[in-house]
C-alpha cells in the first residue's frame, strides 16, 4: 500500500487526479478502524494531515464561516461553538475525547454514514460542501445534494473535501440523539432544528432514519405556514410537526432498533428539540447567550 503525504492542498489535488483510487485519511477514525478490520485495503492512501489550509476556518466576507475539512470536533466545539451551537452540540456526542481530537466534520461528510452525527445540523443549518478536483475546480454542494445513498455522496472519484461553509446561527439550534448509552454509541436515531427567526424558517435534519441523512421538508413547509412565531408554541402544532418529521424518515429494522422504534422517536425528537429552541427564542436566552 503507498502512502501519499502531500504538504499543500495543490499537491493534495494533484495526487488525487493521479491516483483516483487513493483513500483519503485525515482523522483516521474511520478509515484506521477499516483498515484494522481488513473491511478495504485500498492500493494507497492519502495522508490529508500536513495539509494545513484543511486545519484552518475562516469568518468570510459574505457573514458565512468556512470549516476546513480537517478541523477537529474538539476544535469545533471549543472555537465555534458559539457560532454553530447545533453542530457544536451533536459534535459533544461524537465517540469520547479521544475520537473528538482526531475525528473531523470533513471526515463524517467523506464516510457519508446515515448515522454521522454531523449531518442533521448540517441539513438544518443550511451548511454547502465545498469540494475540489485539479481537473475541474471547486464545485458547492448544498448538504441537502450531497448524501446520494449508504455511505455514497456527490463526491468525484478525483475530488477531495476542502471545507464545508455554514452562517453562524441566526436562531437556537438543537440537536437530539437516541443511543443504546451516552457516549460511544452509533445514534440509533437523531434530529436537529435550527431556527432561523429572520426568515420565519425553521431548518431541519433526520439522521440515521433512511439510507441519508435527510431533511424534513413536508415539516419544515408546515411550520413555515403555520408557526406564530410572536406566540406560545401550539401544541397542536408541535404535534402535526413531530408527525411530519417521522413521515419523512424511512427506516430499516436492524440490530440497533426497529424501524418503528425510529419512527416513534423522530417524532419524540423534532418535538423536543423544537420546544427547546422555542423556549430559547422567547426567553431571551438566545440573544443573550450569542451576544
Ligand atoms: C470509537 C469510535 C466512536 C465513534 N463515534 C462516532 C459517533 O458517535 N458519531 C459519529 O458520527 N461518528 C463516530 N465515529 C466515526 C468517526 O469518528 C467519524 O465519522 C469522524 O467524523 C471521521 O472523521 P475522520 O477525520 O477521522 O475521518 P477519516 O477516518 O480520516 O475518513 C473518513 C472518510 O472520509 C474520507 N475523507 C476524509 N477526509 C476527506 C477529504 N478531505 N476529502 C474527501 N474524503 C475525505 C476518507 O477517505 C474516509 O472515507 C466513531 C468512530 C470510532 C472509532
Amino acid at each position: 500500500m503507498d502512502f501519499l503525504r502531500p504538504g499543500i492542498w495543490a499537491e493534495a489535488l494533484a495526487a488525487k487526479a493521479d491516483r483516483p483510487e487513493a483513500l483519503p485519511v485525515q482523522g483516521g477514525t474511520d478509515v484506521m478502524v477499516e483498515l484494522n478490520f481488513d473491511t478495504r485495503r485500498p492500493a494507497a492512501l492519502l495522508d490529508l494531515n500536513r495539509v494545513a489550509e484543511l486545519a484552518a476556518w475562516t469568518a468570510e466576507p459574505d457573514g458565512r464561516l468556512r470549516v476546513g475539512a480537517g478541523v477537529t470536533y474538539a476544535r469545533l466545539i471549543a472555537e465555534l461553538g458559539d457560532r454553530l451551537p447545533g453542530l457544536a452540540q451533536a459534535a459533544r456526542t461524537v465517540g469520547s475525547p479521544q475520537i473528538r481530537n482526531r475525528g473531523t466534520v470533513g471526515g463524517n461528510l467523506g464516510a457519508a454514514s446515515p448515522a454521522g452525527d454531523s449531518h442533521p445540523p448540517l441539513l438544518a443549518g443550511d451548511a454547502v460542501v465545498e469540494v475540489e478536483s485539479a481537473a475541474r475546480g471547486v464545485r458547492m454542494i448544498p448538504a441537502a445534494e450531497f448524501y446520494l445513498g449508504v455511505k455514497r455522496s456527490a463526491l468525484e472519484p478525483d475530488e477531495l473535501i476542502r471545507a464545508f461553509w455554514m452562517s453562524p446561527a441566526s436562531g437556537p439550534q438543537y440537536f437530539s440523539k437516541v443511543g443504546t448509552r451516552n457516549a460511544m454509541v452509533i445514534a440509533v436515531c437523531s434530529f436537529a432544528v435550527a431556527l432561523h427567526p429572520g426568515e420565519r424558517r425553521v431548518g431541519t435534519g433526520i439522521g440515521s432514519a433512511a439510507p441519508t441523512p435527510r431533511r424534513a421538508v413536508a415539516a419544515e413547509e408546515f411550520l413555515a405556514a403555520e408557526l406564530d412565531w410572536d406566540a406560545r408554541l401550539d401544541p397542536a402544532v408541535l404535534a402535526r410537526f413531530g408527525e411530519l418529521a417521522a413521515g419523512a424518515a424511512s427506516p430499516i429494522d436492524d440490530v440497533r432498533g426497529t424501524a418503528d422504534y425510529r419512527r416513534h422517536a423522530i417524532a419524540v425528537m423534532a418535538r423536543r428539540t423544537l420546544t427547546w429552541a422555542w423556549n430559547d427564542l422567547r426567553s431571551g436566552r438566545f440573544e443573550r447567550r450569542a451576544s
